[in-house]
């Protein structure tokens, strides 16, 4: 359905866990989280009754992320159920890879179609560094897993730190010299505890077209953020998602569901539908609640403006 701005909606990206095996230092506090009681966090089978509902309103794009959504137990079977789901017409997952090798084959053969993997950094010790103790060669097995099985096209998503892995731009960009992925560059956003880090690391996207000066535009794909290029002979893409420096929400065609059963029209408002009481209480109303949620999308976010505060949830409580 169309929001209030005559924005087509059809994109639903779910979070199915808050909980996650790294420890990012702009998405989760250093001390991790304490799980959440059972019965705070959405069952399987309330996600999917959610997601059943979404597409009777004109949802056809699935996205599952977390926290890291391939702790969650269970997360196959879901996957299998959306799949089978006609209406769906993509179904992917953002990961950050670890448990990837372990769960590729699976993945696929419960119907994923692919899958992004978050990797900010090709350097071991600054992994450890910048995931708080995570192993990149478990990411490299899952890459490669994911490769193998063809949830094709794989999606590096690369967080553009200031200081950290500006160094390192040239080097993911050659990645799709010899590969068929896509290298995608994300401008780091003020989110939650770490707004104040992730403003003082802000690097914009404008950067990367500086180090890479042969990128080749590519034609815009409507309703993807990303814009896209290509080195020259190279087999894979490179994109640049700019939030911050130049923010598409005109063409914003996204709500999100949280693990603990809220809807969140705009990741950079804290404004939030609570669908869990209602899923709980009364399922009659279920269809009415998402469709107020996507009615309530505002035109845009105000980051940059004046007054602006960044959101209280953290990133692993919503999903990226
Ligand atoms: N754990 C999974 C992962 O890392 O891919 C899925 C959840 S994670 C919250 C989803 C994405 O959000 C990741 O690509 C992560 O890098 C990104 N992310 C988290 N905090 C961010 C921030 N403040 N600005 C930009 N991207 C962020
Ligand atoms: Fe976990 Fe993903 Fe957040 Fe990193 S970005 S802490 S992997 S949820």
């Amino acid at each position: 359905m169309k929001d209030n701005f005559g924005r087509r909606i059809n994109y639903l990206r779910v979070s199915v866990t808050d909980f996650c095996n790294l420890r990012c230092r702009y998405c989760m506090p250093e001390e991790g989280v304490i799980q959440k009681p059972h019965h705070e966090i959405l069952s399987l089978e309330e996600i999917f009754e959610i997601i059943k509902c979404s597409t009777e309103l004109g949802i056809d794009k699935i996205r599952i992320t977390g926290g890291e959504p391939l702790v969650r137990k269970g997360i196959i079977s879901l996957v299998e159920k959306i799949s089978q789901l006609e209406e769906i017409k993509d179904l992917a997952i953002t990961t950050n890879g670890v448990l990837l090798e372990k769960y590729a084959h699976d993945l696929k053969k419960a119907g994923l179609k692919r899958v992004n993997i978050s990797l900010d950094t090709l350097n071991e010790v600054k992994y450890k560094e910048i995931t708080r103790g995570g192993n990149l060669n478990n990411v490299i097995k899952g890459i490669e897993a994911a490769n193998e099985v063809n949830l094709t096209p794989i999606k590096i998503n690369t967080v553009l730190i200031g200081g950290f892995n500006d160094d390192e731009i040239v080097k993911f960009a050659n990645l799709t010299m010899d590969y068929n992925i896509h290298v995608r560059f994300i401008e780091l956003m003020p989110i939650g505890h770490a707004s104040k880090w992730a403003e003082e690391k802000f690097l914009s996207n404008n950067i990367v077209l500086k180090k890479l000066p042969n990128l080749i535009p590519l034609e815009i794909e409507r309703g993807v953020p990303a814009k896209y290029y290509k080195l020259p002979n190279a087999k894979g893409k490179i994109g640049l998602i700019n939030p911050i420096s130049n923010h598409f929400c005109t063409t914003c065609n996204r709500v999100r569901l949280t693990a603990d059963g809220k809807i969140k029209p705009c990741l950079h408002s804290d404004k939030e539908i609570d669908i869990k009481t209602v899923i709980r209480n009364d399922k009659t109303k279920l269809k009415e609640t998402l469709r107020r949620a996507i009615l309530g999308k505002p035109a845009k976010h105000h980051i940059n403006e004046n007054g602006y505060k960044p959101i209280e949830r953290d990133m692993f409580k919503i999903g990226g």
